[in-house]
């Protein structure tokens, strides 16, 4: 079964209504891989590009928000990160299970997309282009202010429009079910344009997103490490159910600690053992959806499939790269040389070694000629991402059977989901 999205303006209403369900399925799988992005921009005009990302890309960095790592209460150790990273880089592989959907730009040929990016760069939406630990990010809309949460650093906070409207959504759904809550905190999202933002290895194409726990009245601080004595199990709880069942996400990463804390109280509460397994165990073939990973005891990061944002910066991505919006994951920049220049200043400053200069030059000698323009190697851009499949939904077991057989499915989106692949055929490899 294949969904469909629509587009929407990076500053527009929410296109997180999905219309017509039709076709057929069809899957991809690609091994996922991706460089580092960083080193020094290529020198020159930015041209046309400009008008779309304003001053050009950039691989800024962010604040450093790893540091706080208070004693932990749990009777489980929490793990504490490095103060200087985040280990936020898993990813996932390609599920074989997943359904590659309909985007509006699949009947548009590549003229067709220039031509709008040239025009009106803000009318294809977001774009969600490379990996989440080697990305970047087009269109960003920045995540809201909200009575139920507060937002650590607004420059560090920009997503897809997707992104934004799945964090908001669950967000508020959490706000109606359990009024009165203690407010949360919004860590980062992305940076304006994507790439590295420190200290984190991923958040680097406006997937990714670190949020407070929710903590019960009293305890409320962003960065507060979660335990037993200080953890809204309840609300905490909600949220993950909210983005497990509400949104397309691909994973979200806790603390064991907490996870042991969260698992308990959604038993208690009456959750389908199974399913609650299905998502912190996995099962055959299936990883779980909600992962340990070092210096998650103090935050929750979740990451989101795209799939309208990232097939958007799929399809645009060459004509990025020829707008020199976005750095190919190789290019060279162009280097004058000025009186007093040597070849091994230039090896040092552009971190290659002189010997591949002078083949890039056809140098004879290490000697370098005044106002000669010198071609330099660089690598570590963005690389294109496969096009993405978003796995069906894990969703707690149906309740009680319809009384009326044939009824008229509801009209909750996730009836759809539900009718697509049973959450039962996920476990089975
Ligand atoms: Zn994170």
């Amino acid at each position: 079964m294949l969904r469909f999205y629509a587009f929407g303006r990076p500053g527009g209403p929410s296109t997180g209504s999905r219309t017509a369900v039709t076709l057929a399925v069809c899957a991809v799988c690609a091994a996922c891989s991706g460089s580092r992005v960083g080193g020094p921009a290529a020198p020159g005009a930015v041209g046309d590009a400009g008008a779309m990302v304003g001053e050009g890309f950039g691989f800024d960095g962010g604040g450093d928000d790893a540091t706080a790592a208070a004693t932990p209460l749990g009777e489980e150790e929490p793990t504490v990160a490095d103060k200087d990273e985040i280990d936020d880089g898993v990813e996932t592989e390609s599920d074989a299970r997943g359904q590659i959907l309909r985007h509006p730009l699949d009947n548009w040929t590549k003229e067709q997309i220039e031509a709008a990016l040239a025009k009106d760069p803000e009318s294809l939406g977001s774009m969600s282009i490379g990996y989440a630990h080697s990305g970047a990010l087009v269109n960003g809309v920045q995540m809201p202010p909200g009575d139920a949460w507060e937002l650590v650093n607004a420059d560090r906070a920009w997503g897809t429009r997707e992104t934004v409207d799945n964090l908001t959504h669950c967000l508020q759904r959490v706000a109606l079910l359990y009024p009165g809550a203690a407010k949360m905190f919004i860590g980062h999202l992305s940076s304006r344009r994507g790439g590295h933002l420190s200290p984190h290895k991923s958040h680097q194409c406006g997937r990714d997103v670190d949020v407070s726990y929710y903590y019960l009245p009293g305890y409320e601080k962003w960065y507060a490490m979660a335990h037993a004595a200080n953890l809204d199990r309840e609300r905490t709880w909600a949220f993950v159910r909210t983005l497990v069942i509400d949104t397309d996400v691909e994973l979200i990463l806790m603390d064991r600690s907490v996870q042991r804390l969260v698992r308990q109280f959604a038993l208690a509460k009456g959750e389908d053992r199974e399913w609650v397994d299905l998502l912190f165990d996995g099962a055959a073939g299936v990883p779980p959806l909600i992962r340990h990973a070092k210096g998650h005891a103090t935050h929750l990061h979740v990451r989101f499939y795209n799939p309208l944002a990232q097939e958007t910066g799929r399809r645009a991505y060459e004509i990025l790269i020829k707008r020199r919006v976005l750095q190919p994951p190789s290019y060279f920049v162009r280097y004058k040389v000025k009186p007093g220049d040597t070849l091994s200043e230039l090896a040092l400053k552009y971190h290659v070694p002189a010997k591949v200069i002078q083949q890039t030059n056809g140098m004879k000698t290490d000697v370098l000629k005044i106002d000669r323009e010198y071609r330099i190697p660089q690598s570590g851009g963005v690389r294109m991402a496969p096009r993405v499949t978003v796995p069906s939904r894990r969703l707690p077991p149906e309740p009680a059977p319809p009384a009326v057989p044939n009824a008229a499915p509801s009209a909750i989106p996730n009836a759809e989901r539900r009718g697509a692949t049973p959450p039962a055929a996920l476990g089975g490899g």
